[in-house]
């Protein structure tokens, strides 16, 4: 019988966990050993009970069951030693496979480790973005978690209400919120700052996204006499200096009359392009917010800072790296049935069936039979990163 394991999360700020109840009843029904660790779900309040109920083995031994393991199912990348009791890196069986976001670009010492281990590795941020993949799309679950949050984070920072009030006091006009970037993480800003009753202006360089934008009930701006930056599928592509200088120059008036921005603009497996220059925040009302989704990428701000709040001429800068982890709850119900689409593509008789002819499967495998098999993160190895 398939046996999978899943662990409680161990890197730091961590709080998800990538199997609820629901995902572990359905895992049964398709023939599969469940084990999860005592307090997996200590982040998102969900009781070793729950677990229980829905037909998982707790596990007290974490190392013996780790080890023993066909399948674990984890959210962040394997940990060293320093982090937690267990060497995460060097826990599996010869053979094993693994599932979670792995952030291979970050984490090359665990690329080799889990190589040199025979460790199967799939990384979801490596689905690919394709109709057959959806329901796997954990970068999309995630991302529109953190684009609903940043807005809450804004309106949370703001001294000024969201939406328009008609009070004896007199009117209140309605915040004015700026979106960067209207992909799943900018909608769903979008939608959520309208939500609040904000007015929205929404920037981004595709202008299939127009119609998207205004059902939402946002303004959209592109670049004047700019034909649109396509790239392919729903990605745009990198764009040079000359382009960027002329974004930021649009954005200059819409960015200084905002009392909210959110960036979200983002090339995959780019740096995130700088369209709020320090100037164009000294240029902002002192007081408002800025929260910098694309951070860990470069960030979209001059002067966001990973993990912190900045404060530059009165304007709070959020920098925060992993908002789907404050909403640990929804994060962990919505990554677990991503995971869980990626395992049940996987199984066949009850049985784990790699086939490397499989787009969805070509794509995410990060490690396999002792091998790299993702073609830039093979890069970074032989740059002696
Ligand atoms: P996405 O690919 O769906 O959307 C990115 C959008 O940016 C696209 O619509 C693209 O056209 C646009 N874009 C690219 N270059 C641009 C430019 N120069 N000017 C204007 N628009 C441009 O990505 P997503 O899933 O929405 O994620 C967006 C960003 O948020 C990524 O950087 C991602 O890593 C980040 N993110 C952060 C958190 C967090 O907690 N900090 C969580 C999830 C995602």
């Amino acid at each position: 019988m398939l046996r999978v394991f899943i662990p409680k999360e161990r890197a730091p700020g961590e709080t998800r966990v990538a199997a609820t109840p629901e995902t572990v009843k359905a895992m049964v029904k398709e023939g599969v050993e469940v084990i999860v660790e005592s307090g997996a779900g200590s982040g998102p309040h969900i009781p070793d009970l729950s677990y229980e109920a829905a037909g998982a083995r707790l596990s007290r031994d974490p190392v013996t069951d780790w080890a023993a393991a066909d399948l674990v199912l984890k959210v962040a990348a394997p940990q060293r030693r320093e982090v937690g009791a267990i060497d995460e890196m060097r826990a599996f069986k010869p053979g094993a496979i693994l599932i979670g976001f792995l952030a291979p670009h970050r984490n090359l010492e665990m690329v080799r480790t889990l190589a040199g281990g025979e460790v199967s590795a799939f990384a979801m941020e490596l689905i690919p973005r394709i109709s057959r993949a959806q329901s796997m799309d954990a970068l999309s679950s995630q991302a529109s978690i953190a684009g609903y949050k940043a807005i809450i984070l804004a309106a949370g920072h703001l001294g000024k209400y969201f939406p328009l009030l008609i009070t004896a006091a007199g009117t209140v006009p309605p915040a004015k919120v700026l979106v960067i970037g209207a992909g799943v993480a900018g909608l769903q800003a979008i939608a959520t700052a309208k939500r609040l009753g904000a007015t929205i202006d929404a920037f981004d360089l595709r202008p299939a996204v127009k119609e998207e934008v205004e059902s939402l009930g946002a303004r959209f701006h592109v670049l004047p006499g700019f034909g649109g930056n396509g790239g392919s599928g729903q990605y745009a592509r990198e764009v040079g200096e000359a382009l960027l200088k002329k974004q930021q120059e649009v954005l200059r008036p819409l960015v200084s009359e905002c009392d909210a921005a959110i960036c979200t603009a983002q090339v995959p497996g780019r740096p995130s392009p700088t369209l709020i220059t320090n100037d164009m925040v000294d240029g902002m009302r002192p007081g408002s917010v800025i929260v910098d989704l694309a951070v860990e990428q470069g960030g979209n701000c001059e002067g966001s800072e990973l993990g912190r709040d900045v404060i530059r001429h009165g304007v709070v800068i959020i920098g925060h790296p992993n908002l789907a982890a404050t909403m640990p709850y929804d994060a962990s119900v919505l990554f677990s049935r991503n995971v869980f689409q990626l395992m049940r593509h996987l199984i066949k008789d009850q049985a784990l069936h790699l086939d490397l002819n499989d787009e969805i499967t070509r794509a995410a495998l990060l490690t396999h039979q002792g091998k790299v098999l993702h073609q830039p993160t093979i890069a970074l190895l032989e740059g002696g990163f």
